[in-house]
């Protein structure tokens, strides 16, 4: 039986787990963190998302914390929170695509995903360093890898769901270093009890203003406000989860914003911050028996919330393709590849484009798509995104 190492146990590596075994394959994930767990920070789950946990028979348990919207991406002027657009997901967002739209804390999300993965399947504390075998020049018909701690394994089919920062990434593709966005992300968590009223409400508001852009949503119950602001890098370059900011920081970037925005703020705990690292799309991430999953194929900026999405999405593709054709594993994995770069690209570069949309100074630009936010319904313009069922795709080319 095909042996399907993951390298990686986040959101995107346990999906791939979950939906290999779906489909009658056994994977082991190898995480380099001693404990699953993701630091915190808040994501949206649009209903594309929501259905493949439905699909994994995991959706209740995120929903046991989740936050279903009632309103989302609710446009507001930054000097007087005037709402310029708002999607009515109450209502309409079952009805046009069978699930709702959840906020949740990341942590939330991957325990729901973990659910679906027996425990025996994932190894923690096993950082891999290096990999080879022939899909990457190297002798042996199966791949190698090699732990930090020593350890060797060998598998007949690699997925790199490594993030971001992916090893496996390095090993496949060509060097291509990230470049300077010019941008960087400020997330906090804010206790609710402490939060003005309109950021407890279930809706996911965005704040835009020259050069910056701000969302929140609730989170954890609705006993936690996320917050996720977007300014000038200045000279800021590091990209990481664990680095920090001050309070003053952030309110510095929204000096003069609407007085419930600054308020928000100033409750704030201490925010992350990191800079946001420009990466150009793919043209291929599958090599013989090696493939990518989730950020380390495609990293996007995350002005769409779709990442996790992604690579939920690739994980369920990918399952069915390895599933259609286990006697033909790099068939299989060429094929993965085909059916999901045009749509992974396709995201990653409207997330890309709405960098300059989202942070237009105040003139005529800004007056223009201020006034476009009226024309079209935008739940029902997401469709490409959120209609999308990876289980209707030709595993088969
Ligand atoms: P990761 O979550 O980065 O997981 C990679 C895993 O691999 C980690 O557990 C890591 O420890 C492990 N690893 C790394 N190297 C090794 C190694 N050598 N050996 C073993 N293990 C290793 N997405 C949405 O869908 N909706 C949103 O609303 C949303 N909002 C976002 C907001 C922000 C501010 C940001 C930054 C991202 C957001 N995303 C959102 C994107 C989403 O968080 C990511 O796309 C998603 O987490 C990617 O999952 P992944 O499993 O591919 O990678």
């Amino acid at each position: 039986m095909t042996e399907i190492a993951i390298i990686g146990g986040g959101i995107g590596g346990l999906a791939a787990a979950a939906f290999l075994r779906r489909a009658g394959l056994r994977a082991t994930v190898y995480e380099q963190a001693g404990r699953l767990g993701e630091v915190g920070a808040g994501v949206v789950v649009a209903p594309n998302a929501a259905r493949l946990l439905r699909v994994l028979g995991v959706l209740p348990v995120l929903q046991e914390r989740a936050v279903p919207l009632e309103v989302g991406w609710e446009f507001r002027r930054w000097q007087d929170g005037r709402v310029l657009s708002a999607e009515d997901l109450a209502t309409k967002c079952a009805l046009l695509y069978g699930e709702r739209t959840y906020t949740a804390h990341r942590a939330d999300l991957l325990e729901a995903v973990r659910r679906a993965v027996p425990e025996e399947d994932v190894r923690l504390g096993k950082r891999c360093v290096g990999l080879d075998g022939a899909a990457l020049g190297g002798d042996g018909e199966r791949c190698r890898l090699r732990f930090a701690d020593g350890e060797t394994a060998v598998a007949d089919v690699v997925i790199g769901a490594d993030g971001i920062h992916s090893m496996v990434r390095a090993a496949l593709t060509e060097p291509a270093p990230a470049t300077y966005s010019g941008l960087c992300a400020f997330r906090a968590l804010v206790p609710a009890g402490q939060a003005p009223a309109f950021a407890r409400r279930p809706a996911q508001t965005l704040w835009l203003g020259p050069g910056h852009h701000l969302v929140h949503y609730p989170v954890s119950a609705g006993t936690l406000v996320n917050l996720v602001a977007f300014a000038p890098a200045g000279g800021y370059t590091t990209e990481s989860w664990t680095a920090t900011a001050t309070v003053e920081e952030l309110l510095a970037e929204f000096d003069g914003w609407d007085r419930r925005l600054t308020d928000l703020i100033r409750a704030a705990e201490t925010p992350g911050r990191w800079a946001l690292l420009d990466r150009a799309p793919l043209t291929g991430w599958s090599r013989g028996t090696v493939t990518l999953l989730g950020d380390a194929a495609h990293p996007m900026f995350p002005f769409f919330g779709q990442g996790a999405a992604q690579a939920i999405e690739d994980a369920a593709v990918l399952a069915r393709c390895l599933a259609a054709g286990p006697a033909d594993p790099a068939a299989a994995l060429a094929r993965y590849q085909e059916l999901r770069i045009p749509r992974t690209t396709r995201l990653q570069e409207v997330s890309h484009a709405r960098a300059h949309v989202n942070h237009l100074p105040d003139g005529p630009e800004q007056r223009a798509r201020d006034a476009s936010f009226t024309d079209v319904d935008p739940l029902a313009a997401s469709g490409w995104i959120y209609a999308y069922d990876p289980e209707a795709e030709p595993a088969v080319g």
